[in-house]
């Protein structure tokens, strides 16, 4: 039975799905320029940079968004987050001041249905965002 097809309980999803973009970058398909490599979470560099900081931090693990991923309840979301900061330190934009986004959904603007921070620095940013 392919992934996608089995059935689902609450909090399970695919650990790696075919057709996903972000899964490709994980397994080493797809290049990116990595600037994290670690055993669950990985982080690049946005291809399409808005700032002059724009890193994407992602699990290994294919989860939809970040309410799945907070849904798994097994720290990945947190460890996440400490490793987006991580890369803000290693950016040095952790002290100037970084935004971190999860955009979720169509309206919020997710392109790429493989959960993923955004860390977005190296320039002053503008409130509310457009
Ligand atoms: P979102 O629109 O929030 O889903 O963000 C998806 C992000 O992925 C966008 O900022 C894209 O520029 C970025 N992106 C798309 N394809 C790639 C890729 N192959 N390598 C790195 N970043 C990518």
């Amino acid at each position: 039975m392919r992934g996608r097809d089995r059935i689902r309980s609450p909090g399970y999803y695919d650990r790696s799905v075919p057709e996903c973009l972000f899964c490709g970058i994980a397994g080493g398909e797809v290049p990116a320029t990595l600037v994290l490599d670690g055993k669950r979470v990985i982080a690049f560099r946005d291809v399409n940079p808005e700032a002059p900081t724009h890193v994407l931090v992602i699990p290994r693990d294919h989860y939809p968004n970040v309410a799945a991923l907070a849904s798994a309840g097994d720290g990945l979301l947190d460890e996440l987050v400490t490793h987006a900061h991580e890369v803000a330190v290693a950016e040095g934009i952790a002290d100037s001041g970084y935004r971190l986004v999860f955009n979720t959904g169509q309206e919020a603007g997710q392109t790429v249905g493989h959960v993923h921070a955004h860390v977005l620095g190296g320039r002053p940013m503008t409130w509310p965002p457009g």
